[in-house]
């Protein structure tokens, strides 16, 4: 998997070994020799993943990866700090800054490769979530603005069977989040399936393969997108590449130190959060697209849909599909009389009797204004003027009560009603037919149902 990737460092030489192994690996490197030039860069190339140089003069590394992660269009991509140094105090501010890692130099390839190739895999994710979002905000079904996404707060479930270290991270953790410790792998697997922000499996546990554990969550669909953090002794560096092969999100190197283990896990705690939040953005803006948002029924173009393969079927052979198109009645003289909000009011009320009159399998949909329909898949003409007859006495039989209660209204339906006559039927000329029913129950006196044979 190629990767676009920005390698930033003061000093060129630098720049040039990192560009030589990573080209060599196919991927595609651009370089920026300061942090100024660095974020106009990021912001504008959007760049994969970024290879920070910690000391440069003027901008430090420390503060580009803040203002990266401070800005809502370079937030997401994940910067790995490259440091000299390889002291403690300069870790904990590089993750506190929203680095993903670290590499000290001199740079170690193999670990350089297994932290580029896990950091593209999870970028792929949020690229495409966010992609979608987007394009679902451009047609204008998602509306929300960013939510906050701070990384306290997570349910931590820690797998390990070395209690004390256990205890020991949780009592760490327990500062910001609510860890829970579980030591038996099956009891976790069951665990990681509810409720959960974020695993730490101690990948040298000595009752359970820490690794395969890693691995069964990520084939299991209920666990597949929760962050890992793999425990892994840092000399053991063909554990540690493994891990990340595996898809484990982040290294937690021992001895643990207390602080980075509270910025790792934030981190990942944060990535969650605005993972899911793309996430459930596209689910809402999906039910959006095919949800009328007065009545909560679903639209028109959802029934067109749904119609469409219901017809198909009834024209292999099966039962006829019918339609029932509902028009209420006088509905403009509502409006006129009680204002349009007391309108709108008479049409939730009207789609609530609607769905609580017709069979489960039965689709009522709002077909727009104050039209709409039902689809009964299977349905003899006969069956579907029995079950309009009933929507039509639920409708006129009780007035509805509307203006907080104020106003009684009796309101009336006409129903035409018909159903698919064989193969060469279309849904259109199944809908024409029952838009004539109704017409013609308008012109006998409205409230009134009238089935279309042919
Ligand atoms: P008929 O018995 O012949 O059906 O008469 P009608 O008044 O029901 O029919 P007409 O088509 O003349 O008027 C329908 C009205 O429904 C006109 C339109 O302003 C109103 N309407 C359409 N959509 C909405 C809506 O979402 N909310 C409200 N309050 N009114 C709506
Ligand atoms: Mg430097
Ligand atoms: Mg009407």
């Amino acid at each position: 998997m190629s990767a676009r990737i920005l390698v930033v460092d003061d000093i060129e030489a630098n720049v040039r070994l990192l560009e030589a192994k990573l080209s060599a690996e196919y991927y595609q490197v651009s370089c920026a020799y300061d942090g100024p030039t660095a974020l106009a860069m990021a912001a504008q190339d959007s760049p994969d993943i970024i290879l920070l140089d910690v000391m440069m003069p003027g901008m430090d590394g420390f503060t580009v990866c803040r203002k990266l992660k401070d800005d809502p269009v370079t937030r997401h991509i994940p910067v790995v700090l490259v440091t000299a140094l390889d002291g403690r105090a300069d870790r904990i501010q590089g993750l506190e800054a929203g680095a993903s890692d670290f590499l000290t130099k001199p740079i170690d390839d193999v670990m350089l490769f297994a932290r580029v190739r896990s950091l593209t895999r999870l970028k792929l994710v949020i690229d495409e979530l966010r992609q979608r979002e987007a394009s679902g905000r451009r047609i204008g079904v998602i509306a929300g603005a960013a939510t906050r996404l701070d990384g306290l707060g997570g349910r931590v479930l820690i797998v390990d069977d070395n209690e004390r270290q256990a205890q020991r991270l949780a009592t760490e953790l327990s500062v910001a989040h609510r860890p829970v410790v579980e030591s038996d792998p099956d009891k976790a697997r069951i665990s990681a399936a509810g409720p959960v922000d974020l695993v730490i499996i101690n990948a040298a546990a000595r009752g359970f393969d820490g690794l395969r554990f890693a691995a069964a969550m990520r084939s299991d669909e209920r666990s597949r997108h929760l962050p890992i953090l793999a425990m892994v002794d840092p000399d053991e560096r063909s554990r540690m590449v493994k891990a990340l092969e595996i898809g484990v999100n982040d290294i937690l190197p021992r001895p643990i130190d207390p602080q980075e283990l509270l910025a790792r896990v934030k981190t990942q705690i944060q990535r969650k959060r605005y993972t899911d939040y793309l996430r459930s953005n596209l689910d809402h803006s999906l039910e959006l697209a095919v949800t009328d948002q007065l009545t909560g029924l679903h639209n028109r173009r959802y029934m067109i849909g749904q119609l469409d393969s219901l017809a198909k079927r009834a024209a292999l052979g099966g039962d006829p599909v019918a339609a029932l198109l509902i028009d209420i009645d006088h509905f403009k003289k509502i409006n006129d009389t009680f204002g349009h909000d007391v309108g709108d009011e008479v049409l939730r009320e009207f789609g609530l009797r609607l769905a609580s009159n017709v069979r489960a399998i039965d689709l009522p949909c709002r077909y727009g204004g104050e039209e709409f329909t039902v689809i009964m898949p299977d349905t003899q003409l006969a069956d579907a003027m029995r079950i309009a007859e009933r929507i039509r006495m639920h409708v006129a039989g009780s007035p509805f009560r509307v203006a907080g209660g104020k106003e009684l209204l009796t309101v009336t339906i006409s129903v035409g009603v018909s159903a698919t006559l064989g193969a060469s039927d279309t849904p259109e000329a199944l809908l024409k037919r029952a838009d004539e029913g109704v017409y013609e129950a308008k012109a006998s006196g409205r409230n009134t149902v009238v089935g279309r044979a042919a």
